[in-house]
């Protein structure tokens, strides 16, 4: 998920993927960044949606402890992917069809998918139906599988790239950046890793959804808590 307005729209982002298209016909959101601070108490997406809600308060930011499950990575990393372009609401919404069709993103199912499978995912209504996205799913599974079997981990290397925390916690969206000098370098590992569609726009994201970087708002609640 890229930076969101206080509404929970995102503004549309530039990746090195460079997809801006609209997959399925699905709404590109195009509201402006909301630079002012928002009110004490608001979070800083999903308010009012009890799906994008849950999300904000229990995984965005959050570092999954103790043990990373690299299946989830893969479906984090994935859900990105799709999301670029588009609202990350219709991301989370589609979420659990995506882990139906995804074989619930088992990196060793998923690396295995042939043709055949990308025209069953392209036909599935329930999922953002896009060939790139898809095909960059299977490459990327197919590429942590190679990962695991020189006995690395997905986890270990997002971690690397680990910035220092912040001195302060952003007053508004106009202090969350799009990417990083970190989000920069792990694109390029992760590309070098053989994965795809992982630009630095994504792979911020990524680092803030997992909690390698933690962009809550200094208003919102889960700052308080
Ligand atoms: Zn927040």
């Amino acid at each position: 998920m890229t930076a969101q307005t206080t509404d929970g729209t995102i503004p549309p982002v530039t990746d090195v993927a460079g997809d801006l298209e609209s997959a399925a016909g699905e709404p590109v959101a195009g509201e402006p960044l909301a630079d002012a601070a928002p009110p004490a108490g608001r979070r800083c997406f999903g308010d009012g949606d009890p799906v994008y809600e849950r999300y904000h308060d229990t995984e965005w930011g959050v570092r999954p402890e103790p043990t990373v499950d690299e299946r989830e990575l893969l479906e984090r990393l994935a859900l990105e992917g799709f999301q670029s372009g588009l609202a990350w609401i219709i991301v989370l919404r589609k979420r659990e069809a995506f882990r139906a069709a995804f074989a619930d993103f088992a990196p060793d199912v998923v690396a295995g998918f042939g043709p055949d499978d990308v025209e069953r995912l392209l036909a599935d209504p329930g999922i953002v139906r896009n060939r790139r996205k898809i095909e960059a799913t299977i490459r990327n599974a197919q590429a942590l599988v190679a990962l695991h079997a020189e006995g690395g981990r997905l986890w270990d290397v997002l971690e690397r790239y680990r910035p220092e925390p912040r001195a302060t916690p952003p007053a508004s969206y106009a202090e969350v950046p799009t990417d990083t000098p970190e989000s920069i370098a792990l694109a390029k590992e992760l590309k070098r890793l053989g994965f795809t569609f992982v630009g630095p726009v994504t792979t911020y994201a990524t680092m803030q959804a997992v909690g390698l970087v933690d962009d809550h708002l200094a208003t919102c609640p889960v700052r308080a808590a």
